[in-house]
């Protein structure tokens, strides 16, 4: 493609790199648990019915409509820091080893900030329809179903990076291995198997992070559970569903605790 503008090449550059980590996780994850892995894993599964195979293809061609909002986002922040407009990646590798992988912490826990307050704010009436109902038309949602956004939605989640890069100073190493977990996270979550551990008593061995259960719950009676890696905001909220936990300990087929059937009523 000699004929293209260097700034074309650079979208495109960013947009394989994007498609990319899409294609290997959402393809790789389906495959992996929805083929390989599916006699194994069938004492896993958060439902009975899998979702129609139209369903999923139009879920990847929503998904790479949204990455191109990202790489366009993405490559306009690029340019912006490498016209010496961001001061944060330079400061942030001064500050050396240790400020990498706190500031890891810090935008993973940012974002989870970012994500459940417009996530709820999205799920108003006035904007639902506009932002967010293209994410929803996934009832039983699949690997696919990661990016599969409305314009708008995929705007909101684009600019995340861009405005934290703009306060917190990070590196952009940090803001690939953030990218890669939260790709991982994504795909998993909708991946329709509960792969978290559980204890005997059926609860979540790590309570305080989203179980696939968790989102899977979202999807199926949207009004609850609106968090991404941590429950920490929907407990604090109040809007963790009041039986979370219940069809956690079903999915993983454990007997729910006496505590869980207590705090579901
Ligand atoms: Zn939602
Ligand atoms: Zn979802």
């Amino acid at each position: 493609m000699p004929d293209l503008p260097p700034i074309a090449l650079e979208w495109l550059s960013s947009m394989q790199v994007d498609v990319t980590r899409y294609v290997v996780f959402a393809v790789g994850v389906w495959l992996l648990l929805w083929i390989v892995l599916a006699p194994v894993l069938k004492g896993r599964k958060i439902r009975e019915d899998v979702p129609a195979a139209r369903q999923l293809l139009l879920e990847f061609f929503f998904s790479i409509r949204s990455i191109a909002v990202f790489s366009t986002v993405g490559l306009l922040t690029f340019l912006a820091d490498r016209a010496g407009l961001m001061s944060g990646p330079a400061i942030a590798r001064s500050w050396g080893p240790a400020w990498f992988w706190a500031s890891l912490v810090l935008i993973i826990i940012g974002h989870d900030a970012w994500f459940y307050w417009t996530h709820r704010l999205i799920h108003d009436p006035r904007l639902f329809r506009t932002f967010h109902r293209r994410h929803h038309k996934s009832h039983n949602p699949s690997p696919f179903t990661a990016y599969s956004f409305d314009w708008g939605e995929a705007a909101i989640n684009a600019l995340f990076v861009p405005l934290w890069l703009m306060i917190v100073p990070t590196q952009w190493g940090v803001v690939g291995l953030f990218m890669l977990h939260q790709i991982v996270r994504n795909t998993l979550g909708h991946s329709g198997y509960e792969l978290f551990p559980a204890r005997a008593d059926g609860r979540p061995v790590l309570p305080f992070l989203t179980t696939v259960t968790h989102h899977d719950l979202h999807h199926a009676q949207a009004g609850w559970n609106y968090g991404l890696y941590f429950t920490f905001w929907d407990r604090v909220m109040g809007t963790e569903h009041p039986e979370y936990l219940q069809k956690f300990a079903q999915a993983v087929r454990k007997p729910a605790a006496a505590s869980t059937l207590v705090a579901a009523e």
